[in-house]
């Protein structure tokens, strides 16, 4: 997605952004060695003006995706969706940016600051599909789970919890939070 800061204008204006599917396969289906698929590529719908000399680019974006629970290995969809407000303000002497920062400038025409919201412009023809693919990183959760309440597959026999239940003893969970509760289930038990 692109804009010119030449054209803007100080009220706000619509701008859509469909890149397509091809667009997501560049960025994140080899990252994920194929686990994440892509149903709906992303829509961005954002509205830009000009204030004073700040770029004001606001809006968010939805798109939908199919992957496998981490708990019952179940594919399910997942709709991706967040909203962004992001400032840019002209790139001056100064500002102090690492070389990294330059090069983005020289290359892209912006440089963002570290919370995503901010950062700062240089020339007319800002390219935003990196502020974009930064934006879906975050949005991605963690850990893919296809609802709170899965309750995984049964470490014996195999089962999916969520759907049907097994007779088989579960193994004491080791973790130091279940130690600290058996320590103090042992405390309260005995006073
Ligand atoms: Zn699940
Ligand atoms: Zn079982």
């Amino acid at each position: 997605m692109k804009i010119w800061v030449d054209r803007l204008k100080s009220e706000p204006e619509p701008i859509s952004y469909a890149p397509g599917a091809e667009w997501w396969r560049e960025r994140f289906e080899e990252d994920s060695g194929g686990e994440i698929c892509l149903v709906e590529p992303p829509v961005f719908q954002a509205s830009v003006a000009l204030k004073g000399d700040e770029v004001d680019l606001r809006g968010g974006f939805e798109a939908t995706l199919e992957t496998e629970c981490g708990r019952c290995l179940r594919r399910y969809r997942l709709p991706l969706q967040d909203s962004f407000h992001l400032g840019l303000d002209p790139y001056g002497e100064s500002v102090d940016l690492d070389p990294e920062g330059l090069q983005s400038l020289a290359k892209v025409g912006i440089c963002l600051g570290e919370e995503l919201d901010s950062g700062w412009y240089k020339g007319n023809e800002l390219e935003l599909d990196g502020f974009l693919t930064e934006l879906i990183s975050l949005a991605l959760p963690l850990q893919f789970i296809c609802s709170e309440d899965c309750l995984g597959l049964c470490s014996q026999c195999g089962i999916d919890r969520s759907q049907a239940s097994c007779e088989c003893k579960m193994p004491k969970p080791k973790s130091p939070f279940a130690v600290l509760e058996a320590l103090r289930e042992k405390e309260t038990g005995s006073s």
